[in-house]
């Protein structure tokens, strides 16, 4: 089929379904468990499933909340998810749905189950259940509960139902077939009893269904037309394809699995993030170090560099983990366009021009963004006393290094080219300023004698300069695979968050408002905290670093 050519093979599905009529409407839904805030391997799901339902005619998502297991889940996230899946920019129109809505109809299916002598209520304890299973060669043993008559079965439903029975005395068990090579499949438990509180249906209920029973019926009754999962459900198509036969539903959706999305240096399950935040290894659900959307978009990420990332992925039936680096690699490529420069030195050497007028100072012109001429021009101050930053400057240089030395000439950006004249050292030996002279006939930053210098450098002007917090993160774990072999706290990187209280930074920056992004020439791109940043005080994370220093370090090493 020519015409699916490039299409990957769940939209190649979706393509034949409705070229052979199969379908005339396509709906998918995106259905995550409340019990964690969405990371980035959410964002595949998101962005495939609300992809696809902007990709035609008579399409649409369903945005849908799994709350079927109350003791793990609050409202907290669902606020979350929401918040997150409008701002990576899709939108479900009247499409919420709660899996808490079916529970009636659920309950009404599973009592239809038992009528029908497919499911039967089994007094054996989690423990018993787990050692009658059987193994991979050998088949599992029968409840002593199976062939328990209907009506009592029925009975022992309804009055689990009314909250008569202790959690763990009775499960609901859907009658298969104890000798499946797929476990999946050894009469599964359907309903357990729970005197939880719900956080939508508070006490009402006392039993919650199964996710794979609770699954497939939200499915269906939401007209499903194809639904989307990852690899892990693979198993469990067989028991989702057995309770819609067995229920009769009208709608029998087609679940397809595909690929989970794993990133190096990054745990991605929730229970893992759940922990990190329990156990304050990181500020809260939306560190900037974290995966999370939220975590993502406090560091700064934009949502169109996720959904672009998500894209390149793109979707199959293989298990493999992507190097963080090409998500990193969005957002500076995106950056690169749109984000206006800054000059901000975060590691300060003050520099003296010895030749410049005391109390003078002068505005000079800077461009925004060298890639983009509608961004226009600013001033920057400059002044007898400037920051440098203090790698930028060597008493002693190697061969290589071409930055300010002794007697050396380089170009400040914008500005003049200046020569190193003297070094001045505390009593330690640690040099706490550079003096130099500058060339007035180079001003803007050329010699019109044709000179040329090997570096240029940022610069910032002492008594113009704001001072202001940077937050200079790094991977929070340094192992690739953080969960291989060892517990993953072995695998934190410690140096995964660093405090510049005083950075100095161009006077231009004091009007940032939160959610700007910059580029600070030579250092990175950064972005204004939304949280911590105040009117005129802006707090600025780094969102990534401008060019890949982490890959080629790892190859030194
Ligand atoms: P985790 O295993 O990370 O705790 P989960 O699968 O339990 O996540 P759900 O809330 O059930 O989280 O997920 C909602 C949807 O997102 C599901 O359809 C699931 O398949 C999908 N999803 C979860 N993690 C990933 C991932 N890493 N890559 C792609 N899709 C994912
Ligand atoms: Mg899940």
């Amino acid at each position: 089929m020519a015409e699916n050519e490039g299409l990957d093979f769940i939209r190649t599905i979706i393509a034949e379904d409705l070229a052979s009529g199969k379908h005339q409407e396509i709906i998918t839904r995106f259905p995550p468990e409340p019990n964690g805030f969405l990371h980035i391997g959410h964002a595949k799901s998101i962005c495939l499933n609300f992809g696809i339902s902007l990709e035609g005619q008579n399409r649409r998502c369903h945005m849908r909340f799994d709350d079927t297991n109350p003791e793990k889940e609050e409202d907290k996230y669902i606020k979350a998810i929401i918040e997150d899946v409008k701002w990576l920019g899709f939108d479900w129109g009247k499409h919420l749905y709660y899996a808490s809505d079916y529970f009636d109809q659920m309950y009404e299916y599973a009592e239809k189950l038992i009528q029908e002598g497919k499911a039967f209520v089994c007094s054996l304890s989690a423990e018993e259940v787990r050692a009658t299973r059987g193994t991979l060669t050998e088949p599992g043993q029968n409840s002593p509960d199976r062939e328990r008559p209907i009506k009592d079965s029925l009975d022992l439903f309804q009055r689990m139902k009314a909250g008569e029975f202790d959690e763990g005395s009775y499960t609901l068990r859907a009658k298969i077939n104890m000798a499946s090579p797929n476990f999946n499949m050894r009469d599964p438990a359907m309903y357990r009893i729970k005197h939880a509180s719900h956080p939508r249906t508070g006490d009402t209920w006392h039993i919650y269904p199964m996710y794979d029973f609770a699954h497939c019926i939200e499915d269906a009754l939401e007209n499903i037309t194809h639904s989307l999962c990852t690899l892990e459900f693979e198993d469990h198509r067989p028991l989702y394809d057995w309770y819609l036969d067995k229920i009769g539903t009208p709608c029998h959706p087609r679940q397809i699995e595909f690929a989970r999305l794993n990133l190096t240096y990054t745990v991605m399950s929730k229970r893992l993030l759940l922990q990190l935040v329990q156990e304050e290894l990181v500020s809260g659900w939306d560190d900037p170090r974290m995966p999370t959307i939220a975590g993502l978009r406090r560091r700064g990420y934009t949502p169109s560099s996720i959904r672009n990332f998500c894209e390149r992925v793109g979707i199959s039936k293989r298990d493999s983990t992507v190097d963080v680096g090409l998500l990193e690699f969005f957002i500076r490529d995106e950056l690169n366009e749109t984000a206006p420069r800054r000059m901000a030195v975060l590691d300060p050497l003050k520099v003296v021009i010895e030749n410049y007028p005391e109390g003078q100072s002068e505005a000079l012109d800077a461009v925004n963004n060298p890639n983009d001429e509608s961004a226009g021009k600013r001033k920057v101050p400059f002044s007898k006393t400037l920051y440098i930053e203090r790698g930028d400057f060597m008493e002693e240089p190697p061969k290589k290094f071409f930055r300010l030395a002794p007697g050396r000439e380089v170009r400040l950006r914008y500005a003049y080219f200046v020569t190193c004249t003297d070094v001045i050292k505390d009593d330690a030996g640690k040099v706490t300023e550079v003096r130099c002279t500058y060339d007035p006939e180079t001003k803007g930053g050329n010699a019109p004698d044709g000179r040329k210098v090997k570096a240029t450098l940022h610069w910032v002007s002492a008594e113009h300069a704001l001072d202001a917090e940077v937050r200079i993160f790094d991977r929070l774990f340094h192992n690739e695979n953080p969960t291989a072999g060892a517990d993953f706290h072995e695998n934190l990187n410690p140096d995964s968050l660093q405090i510049i209280e005083q950075a100095k930074l161009e006077p231009a920056l004091k009007a940032a408002t939160a959610q700007e992004r910059f580029q600070f020439e030579r250092t990175g791109y950064f972005f204004v905290d939304p949280i911590d940043s105040k009117a005129d005080q802006p707090v600025f994370n780094r969102i990534v670093t401008l060019k890949d220093t982490w890959a080629k370090l790892q190859k030194k090493n």
